[in-house]
């Protein structure tokens, strides 16, 4: 029996076959996990997230934009008529538009700055908040994180920004849930090449020189990413809550 035999759990964020959110669900549902799955709206992604998921013949898969408080509470509702519960949530959700992406932080736009902070950070708080009635006396919350949220990544800019909030939010929600038991913690994932990342600038380079420059001397694969995640989500960690882990070949604690 899997380690996630009988565990409920959403997963927020799978778009196309490269999505952080993906490998994590594959490993999960191996693992003998039930997933309710949430994407964004519109005919694309509704297809492609459809492609992907149906095989495993899931009881929900619900458009959900994260920035529109009724699409989450659909999505909980939605959980709540059928199943009754929630064990776990991942959280693998980040937007900032292109333009401000592309541009230095000083010109980052004030509705480009509230747009990318609502998608990327927000997001989890309503989550969470939806998510911890449903979660009993016991629940695991995971979000994605980057180190271009701890130290300046050149390119990253505004989402540097928003990764930095991402990761002290992770720590209030731990301590406003944790004496129900509900964890919440945070994965730095190393660069990996899905379709957000595409939209950073230099992103190519900045695999590379990750790769060159960390311990273990090479890139890093989402299966590692997702084998830390399952670690974050299940009993394994049930001592850990409003943690950071990097998941990324040690390029973090390098200073050269
Ligand atoms: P991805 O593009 O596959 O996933 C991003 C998801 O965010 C997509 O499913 C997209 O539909 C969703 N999203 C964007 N705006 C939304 C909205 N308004 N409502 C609902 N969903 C919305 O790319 P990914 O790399 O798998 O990204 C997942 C997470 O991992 C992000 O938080 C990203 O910042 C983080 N991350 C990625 C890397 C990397 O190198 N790829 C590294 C570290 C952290």
């Amino acid at each position: 029996m899997g380690a996630f035999a009988g565990k409920i759990g959403l997963v927020m964020g799978v778009a196309n076959e490269r999505s952080i959110a993906w490998a994590v669900s594959r490993k999960l549902l191996d693992e003998g996990a039930e997933i309710a799955f949430t994407h964004l709206p519109g005919p694309s992604s509704e297809r492609r997230v459809a492609e992907l998921v149906g095989p495993q013949n899931p009881k929900i898969v619900l458009p959900c934009d994260v920035q529109k408080d009724a699409d989450i509470a659909r999505v909980f509702d939605e959980i709540r008529e059928t199943y009754g519960r929630l064990d776990f949530l991942l959280h693998s959700v980040a937007f900032a538009p292109p333009t401000e992406l592309n541009a230095p932080y000083v010109e980052t736009t004030r509705a480009g700055w509230h747009l990318a902070m609502d998608i990327s950070v927000y997001s989890l708080v309503a989550a969470c908040r939806a998510a911890a009635p449903l979660m009993g006396d016991s629940g695991a919350v995971l979000t994605i994180s980057y180190f271009g949220g701890e130290k300046v990544v050149p390119g990253y800019n505004v989402m540097g920004v928003c990764k930095a909030a991402l990761e002290h939010s992770a720590r209030h929600l731990a301590w406003d849930l944790g004496r129900r038991n509900i964890r919440v913690n945070c994965l730095s994932a190393g660069p990996l090449r899905t379709l957000s990342s595409a939209g950073i600038s230099g992103f190519d380079e900045l695999r590379r020189h990750a790769a060159e420059k960390s311990p273990l001397g090479r890139a890093l694969e989402a299966d590692e990413v997702a084998d830390a995640a399952l670690y974050l989500l299940g009993p394994n960690s049930s001592g850990v809550t409003g943690e950071t882990l990097h998941v990324d070949c040690g390029y973090s604690i390098v200073g050269l």
